[in-house]
Formats: C-alpha cells, structure tokens, sequence
C-alpha cells in the first residue's frame, strides 16, 4: 500500500535555483509580440531559430509558456522570467527571490508572485546630471 503516487507539494525553490534560472533567463532573447497583453516570444537557449510562446501577468509574476518543461508542470521558467524582466522594463531592473524574507532583505520594491518573489531596481540615468 502506498501513496506515492500522489501529488507531492511543490518544494520551494532555492536561492540557487533561482539565480540559476535567472542567470540562465539574461541569455535569451525576448521579442514583444503583444505586450499590452503580455505577450513574448522567447527564443529556446539552444538556437534562436526556435522560440517559444509566453504570456505573463505582470501582478502575479507568473506566466504561461509552450516550453516542455512548462508542459509538465514547471512554473516559472526562465523563458516566463526573461518576459517578465521585458515586462518590468519601463520600471526597472528585476530580480528574483524565492522567499519574502529573501526579497524584503534587499530593501526594495517587492513584487509577490506564484511561489516567487522580485525585487524592483530602478533603472540608474546613464549620465547624472544631464537634462534634456
Ligand atoms: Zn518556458
């Protein structure tokens, strides 16, 4: 008798995992298809001939996409995360964090999501001092 074959909780990510994807997510390229809808194509890491389909919601920092790993469950990919920094763009630099503790640390704009979190750095003026 056993009940393995059950659903385990998802186990909560690592700081390390999530560099990990994050790292992996700045090495993509992100192509706006729609993004007043949060619509992305995200070309797969492996070559650029293919992309995948991502939709985030910018409140929820979650995300649907046609990756496998997506497909069998995965949230937050690092396709969903490189949209979501495109997302975040006009506002400033995100990062992400796999606990509240961990975001509430950096002493920034937190942004609570599907079993994520990220914090938002202002985008730096290039030159200080220089008016238009
Ligand atoms: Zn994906």
């Amino acid at each position: 008798m056993t009940t393995s074959t059950n659903i385990l909780p998802p186990l909560p990510r690592n700081i390390r995992q999530v560099k990990q994807l994050q790292e992996a997510s700045r090495r993509l390229i992100v192509v706006p298809r729609d993004p007043e809808r949060g619509r992305y194509l995200v070309a797969s890491a492996r070559g650029s001939d293919r992309h995948y389909q991502v939709a985030v919601h910018r409140d929820g920092l979650s995300g649907h996409c046609t990756c496998p790993w997506a497909h069998y469950g995965g949230i937050n990919c690092k396709h969903v995360l490189a949209a979501l920094r495109a997302e975040y763009e006009p506002w400033g630099a995100l990062s992400f964090w796999p606990t509240s503790d961990d975001a509430r640390r950096q002493h920034r704009h937190v942004v609570r999501g599907e079993r994520l979190y990220a914090t938002v750095r202002p985008r730096q003026r290039r030159q200080r001092g220089q008016r238009a």
